[in-house]
């Protein structure tokens, strides 16, 4: 397997698309980084991605991880890896410099999150689980719970796990049963088990860091009743070396049909020390700060499947040869000509790159908003930052694994082999789907709590936005339509789902899957419109234009399929099926 990053198209986006420096010059904390920096840090986290962890992408899967005596061993190579991307400084990239961040923008995170994704998905995932737990602790931690743990995590010397779900309880986690009892000294003693933890247990760290939820004796029912405590493998001494192990241990391990060199743990709690994060009750708000970063990740980590499993097809159809061009032979001295002269091939490679380029830009403009929220206390920008969270962890996941297929099916009976890592990409990707709440719940989080709550509002916002942004003048009357015809499907879930209360989870993941095609269409729209008079601007139109004409008219299926009312889904009985 290949992996070349994309630094030039995300230097294009930065730089050309939204002209960053520009936006950045206006917040203090950024004036100063300047495009020779941006573009040396993407440089030199593209050497990483493709020279330190690609090399142990597809030996990690074949080996997996190991599990004895509670103990797990990563694939061979994962340490020297992990030790490359800590001692880098990529876990803290956009920390918070008072404890050892970098406090670069969330912007360039995205493009560089990417980067690592698409190079090497399980090792990505214990670096992804420590910053997100270091970004939780930041926002909820005391000043001596941020001195005690951010430092470390931010180094790579301890990592980070989120443990929310229980065998009984995953997107329901109201009803957990993890208990946590008041001690003397301040501190809880947490008991109960939980199962499906990334990074819960591994050899990478000497420390690890469980970010647990669990309910205090006198909590209401329900995600109310919820508090958020830090479980340390080891707790820290006062002095921050590490001092007893603690009472959380792993049980096993699950095996798993992808990101095999990822550890997803069985954890249990016995009577193990927890220090509350943030307030009583108050966990499941707390535990967002991470869940939410993790969610804009995974999104990335489908772009990552996307981009790569584009890498490996395009090149593979450049050299296989195999049939003739429907308007003669190409190749008139070879016994075939190459994949690229079949229509249907290159429909498959321009779907695929169409999204990568789509999703990054659309990435980016998401980190865009999490940074102007953040640095400019941008409340606007906020709540864009918000609505389009979910779209971008089902949207981008959703289309890692339709391009990890098209992909594979680029490579005929080859791409279902193990040899050419096809199978494993698509392997790799499916999780993205599932994991950090369902891309069904996604879909509903987006109807069901962001555009029912305030009746559409913001997505008309969003809308006013896309629609002051000139995308490239052949597409604008199709790029009005497709605003128009969001808008409208918009309006109508709103008036119809306030009188039926089945209908947003009846249209939501169709709707999500508009509103990404048609955010898409936005991004590609503006890209051809700022494309240089060069070989890169000429693919970036042709792009363009393939997705304007062959994928946003989707939308117009999604739309009518949309006015469908939920009785069409719920009136079959349930003894029926
Ligand atoms: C490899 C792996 C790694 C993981 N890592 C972590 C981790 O680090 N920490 C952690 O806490 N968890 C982790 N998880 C758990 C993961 O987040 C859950 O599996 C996921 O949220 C779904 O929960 P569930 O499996 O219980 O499915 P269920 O909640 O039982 O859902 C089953 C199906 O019903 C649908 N559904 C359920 N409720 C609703 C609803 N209200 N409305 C509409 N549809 C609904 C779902 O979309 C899904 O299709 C991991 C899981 C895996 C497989």
């Amino acid at each position: 397997m290949d992996y070349q990053a994309p630094e030039r198209d995300a230097q294009f986006i930065m730089h050309d698309l939204f002209q960053v420096e520009s936006v950045w010059s206006e917040i203090p904390q950024l004036q100063d980084i300047s495009p020779d920096v941006v573009n040396a840090v993407l440089a030199e986290a593209g050497r990483l991605a493709s020279e330190v962890m690609l090399p142990v992408n597809q030996s990690g899967d074949a080996e997996g991880c190991r599990w004895k005596d509670g103990e797990v061993t990563t694939p061979a190579g994962f340490k020297e890896a992990f030790k490359q991307m800590a001692d880098g400084g990529w876990l803290s990239l956009c920390g918070n410099p008072e404890f050892g961040g970098q406090g670069m923008p969330k912007s360039l995170g995205c493009l560089i999150e990417e980067m690592f994704w698409a190079a090497n998905s399980s090792l990505f995932l214990y670096g992804s689980l420590s910053v997100g737990a270091s970004l939780c602790i930041d926002a909820h931690g005391t000043e001596a719970q941020k001195r005690t743990y951010l430092e470390k995590l931010y180094s790579g010397q301890w990592t980070g796990a989120m443990a929310l779900t229980e065998s009984h309880a995953g997107t329901d986690l109201g009803i957990m049963r993890t208990k946590a009892e008041y001690q003397a000294d301040g501190s809880y003693a947490i008991t109960g088990s939980k199962i499906f933890i990334t990074s819960g247990e591994h050899d990478l760290a000497e420390n690890i860091v469980h970010l647990t939820l669990a309910r205090l004796p006198d909590a209401p029912a329900g995600s109310r009743g919820i508090s958020l405590f830090i479980v340390p493998k080891f707790l820290p001494n006062a002095d921050g070396s590490l001092g007893p192990r603690n009472g959380v241990s792993s049980g096993s391990i699950e095996h798993k049909m992808g990101i095999r060199g990822s550890a997803t743990s069985v954890i249990h709690y016995d009577t193990a020390k927890g220090f509350l994060l943030g307030a009583e009750h108050q966990g499941l708000a707390a535990m967002f700060t991470m869940m939410n970063y993790e969610r804009l990740s995974v999104g990335l980590q489908g772009l990552g499947a996307t981009e790569l499993a584009y890498q490996q097809s395009a090149r593979y159809a450049r050299e296989r040869i195999q049939g003739r061009s429907p308007t003669g032979p190409q190749n008139p001295d070879k016994a075939a000509d190459t994949l690229l002269v079949h229509p249907d091939v290159r429909r498959m490679l321009l779907t695929q790159r169409a999204y990568a380029e789509a999703c990054r830009a659309l990435g980016f403009y998401t980190g865009m908003q999490l940074d102007r929220a953040k640095f400019a206390a941008d409340a606007q920008a906020a709540k864009i930052g918000e609505l389009l969270t979910p779209v971008v962890k089902a949207f981008l996941t959703d289309r890692g694994v339709e391009c990890a297929l098209l992909g594979q099916q680029v490579f005929g009976g080859h791409g279902y082999v193990q040899e050419w890592g096809m199978e494993q990409i698509v392997r790799d990707a499916r999780i993205g789907q599932i994991y950090e709440g369902t891309n069904g719940v996604q879909a509903l989080d987006l109807v069901g709590r962001k555009v029912m709550r305030d009746g559409g509002q913001t997505v008309v916002e969003l809308i006013a936005e896309m629609r002051q942004t000139p995308v490239k003048s052949n597409w604008q009357s199709q790029f009005d339509a497709a605003c128009d015809r969001l808008a409208a499907t918009t309006e109508s879930i709103v008036r119809r789902g306030q009188k039926d209360p089945a209908l947003p989870g009846a249209v939501s993941v169709d709707y999500l899957d508009m509103m990404g095609n048609t955010l898409c269409a936005w991004m590609l729209g503006r890209m051809a419109a700022v494309a240089p008079a060069d070989d890169f601007g000429a693919a970036k139109i042709a792009t363009a234009d393939y997705f304007f004409q062959r994928i946003l008219p989707k939308t117009e299926g999604l739309a009518a399929a949309i006015e469908a009312d939920s009785d069409v889904v719920m009136k079959l009985p349930e003894a029926a099926f």
